[in-house]
């Protein structure tokens, strides 16, 4: 087509609609126009930037249903129900156990006191023993001497508070020395951060900050970040808290590992971040961090890779005789990263380092309020006040082990790791799921439902993760699975319960959380889901026992507010 037939096509249009509006008087036609504006701002605004508008209306088509007195009735029966089971389980009552909902009048005794405290305890030992094994993950080593380290260091620093740098420069002190210990540790030259309360924590900054530096610098209003199926929830959880929205891609099915072709299709011009774990929790591989870095580099975005497991794992891999490619700063690209001074770092729980490539970076995650009549405020994370015991604890692990210290434990847990994976894949109809790359083993199979095994392990006592999309359970390996007779106590009750399972491979679950799992999957309106799951949390607030047949327990909260409820001692009937 011509320049000139361009033109004169435009100039028909253009006639024709002239034409055709010449009978409507001019006020009218900025009215339409005006009125047409309004309305797609209106659409625009109403539905949620973070969910998209077709989840938006799913919900809220969901939602309506709900009005159906039928439909609402089966749920709360599901509810009652829900919490009910959550009960039996959760708050069994232990002979001689005491109930205190409200404040005593008169202080007890300090001796008193203590002795409450060691009966606590002992609930929990009586329930899981971890320190032979028990349990995936949860406490990553236990040994004496740890403990008793951390015993100390805590006691000395009980009262410091970061927040006070004036008033607690020891602690501060500690506390820049793990940041900079874990900064050189992945290896970034410029690289700085800030001490968390854990991973979820240094998750949610690391988002927010992108979320931050993507406005200044880019103009970005309605940000998105791009990760993996197997990305940690802690990415959800951050983008729920800060309004951003969240786009899974696919994992390869093979390895477990994020699909780079697949991640790099959901990005657009409003993705903030992408991610990378280095290991994921569910699987444990590591992923192709140099492609997903290629992305990042491309579209000049964020890359975070999250170490919050592998932290103190494979930084010290290499040394440890199990090779890996670079996953930290040497990678171009990389501008975040977390790491779990928690869990391999082997200090209690409550501390995670953030870090970023460089300090202009972290000047996105400071927070500063200088018109506050309490004075001007300023805190780097989203805590106020901070665990100064904490960040000794911390500070005083990393001195004690030292590089060595992690090497030997990397090796020897990882060796662990091996040693189950070999022998799990020649048991009949067991298979690993993704690629085991650190310390974690997924264990599925295509014979019959693994939640039955998940379930027969827990009866047992292994405390294991049971995971969905797709099925399977996995153990976190830690240090208190290196001795050889918890690796065979492991491995036998496994070829066991497999063997048991052979024999009926289609049969039922029909108890335990995979029902749960089964029934989630199951159900297309995922608030139900979320709202089943609440009876979990509020079961886990309940101060009061389960007592048998008290099937309407699920209202006893509504209740039993009464302020003057005394403190009741739990005896059996018999
Ligand atoms: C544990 C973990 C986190 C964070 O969990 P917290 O419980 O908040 O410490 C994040 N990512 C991965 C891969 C993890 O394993």
């Amino acid at each position: 087509m011509g320049e000139a037939s361009i033109v004169g096509a435009w100039q028909a249009v253009t006639g024709t609609a002239n034409g055709y509006l010449s009978g409507t008087e001019p006020w009218k036609l900025v009215a339409y126009g005006a009125a047409t504006m309004w309305t797609i701002n209106v659409l625009q605004n109403s539905h949620r930037s973070d969910i998209g508008l077709f989840d938006d209306l799913k919900r809220r088509v969901f939602k309506l249903a709900r009005l159906i007195p039928a439909v609402s009735k089966e749920i709360e029966k599901s509810r009652v129900k829900m919490y009910t089971d959550m009960m039996k389980e959760y708050k069994k009552p232990v002979e001689g156990e005491q109930y205190t909902p409200t404040l005593p009048k008169n202080g007890r005794p300090i001796a008193d006191v203590v002795k409450a405290c060691q009966f606590m305890n002992d609930m929990s030992r009586q329930k899981a023993d971890w320190s032979k094994g028990g349990c995936s993950g949860t406490v990553y080593h236990g040994g004496e001497d740890i403990t008793s380290l951390a015993k100390e260091v805590f006691g000395m620093f009980v009262w410091e508070n970061p927040l006070h740098g004036d008033v607690f420069p020891g602690c501060v002190k500690m506390e820049s020395e793990v940041i900079q210990m874990c900064a050189n540790l992945m290896n970034g030259k410029t690289a700085c951060g800030s001490m968390t309360s854990g991973g979820t924590e240094s998750i949610c900054m690391a988002v927010r900050t992108h979320r931050e530096w993507a406005r200044e610098t880019k103009g970005i209003q309605y940000p998105n970040i791009v990760v993996g199926v197997s990305v940690h929830v802690a990415f959800d959880k951050a983008c729920d808290y800060y309004r951003i929205k969240i786009k899974h891609c696919a994992v390869d099915p093979a390895t477990g590992r994020v699909d780079v072709a697949s991640m790099a299709r959901l990005v657009d011009s409003n993705t903030i971040m992408v991610v990378g774990s280095a290991p994921s929790f569910p699987h444990g591989c590591i992923d192709d961090i140099e492609g997903i870095a290629q992305i990042a580099r491309k579209h000049k975005i964020g890359m975070h890779v999250d170490c919050c497991l592998g932290g103190f794992i494979v930084p010290f891999m290499d040394q440890a005789g199990y090779p890996v490619k670079p996953f930290d700063f040497r990678v171009d690209g990389v501008t975040s990263m977390s790491m779990d001074t928690h869990k391999y770092g082997y200090t209690p729980k409550g501390t995670s380092v953030v870090l970023y490539r460089n300090t202009e970076l972290r000047h996105y995650q400071y927070f500063v309020m200088d018109s506050w009549p309490g004075g001007i405020y300023a805190t780097p994370t989203q805590a106020g006040s901070r665990p100064g015991a904490l960040a000794a604890t911390a500070w005083a692990s990393m001195m004690h082990f030292g590089n060595d210290g992690y090497v030997e434990c990397a090796r020897k847990i990882l060796q662990a790791r091996e040693t189950v994976q070999k022998i799990v894949v020649s048991v009949p109809g067991l298979k690993i799921v993704g690629s085991p790359d650190v310390t974690v083993l997924a264990i599925g199979s295509d014979v019959y439902d693994i939640y039955r095994m998940g379930n027969e392990m827990g009866h047992r006592g292994w405390f294991i993760n049971q995971l969905q999309y797709p099925a399977c359970f996995h153990i976190c390996f830690t240090y208190l699975h290196v001795e050889q007779d918890v690796i065979d106590r492991l491995v036998n009750d496994i070829k066991e319960i497999a063997n048991d399972l052979m024999q009926d491979p289609n049969k039922k679950l029909t108890e335990g959380t995979g029902v749960i799992y089964g029934m989630a999957q199951a159900v297309p309106d995922k608030s139900i889901v979320s709202e089943l799951v609440w009876a979990y949390l509020d079961v886990q607030y309940e101060t009061r026992p389960y007592i048998e047949g008290e099937e309407e327990c699920a209202h006893v909260s509504e209740e039993s507010a009464d302020p003057n409820t005394p403190t009741e001692t739990f005896v059996s009937a018999k």
